[in-house]
């Protein structure tokens, strides 16, 4: 079988805020990945027994499944397909990746006006 289930604690992150820890179990099967944290569960599911959390492969994009109201059935699906890393913006010419003030020239995008002088004299 390939199931393997690994338990940590998170931490409150804001110093703020009284420091408590939660346990969760994360719960790999499948070929979907399933977290627990302690305590927070899903509407069918009984107590202790729900992962609230899934990341899965659907139709060639990754995605999350976010059991986020114990009193609601159906999630919250969360594409993370523009989070893929070959989706980042680059320059056309030189390929670094580009800042909120590109260029643009015909629909492509360019990081300077040297790169966009150069693609256009290449044209
Ligand atoms: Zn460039």
């Amino acid at each position: 079988m390939s199931e393997k289930t690994y338990t940590i604690n998170i931490k409150e992150q804001c110093p703020d805020s009284a420091p408590i820890e939660i346990k969760v179990n994360i719960l790999s099967e499948g070929g979907q990945i399933w977290i627990q944290p302690q305590g927070y569960g899903e509407k069918c599911a009984a107590d202790g027994e729900g992962f609230p959390i899934g990341i899965e492969i659907w139709q060639n994009r990754l995605r999350l499944l976010v059991f986020d109201d114990i009193n609601r059935e159906d999630p919250q699906i969360i594409d993370l397909e523009k989070a893929k890393e070959t989706t980042r913006t680059r320059c056309n010419l030189c390929k670094k990746d580009i800042e909120a003030d590109s260029i643009k020239w015909k629909g492509l995008l360019f990081c300077s006006e040297s790169c966009l002088d150069a693609c256009r004299a290449a044209q």
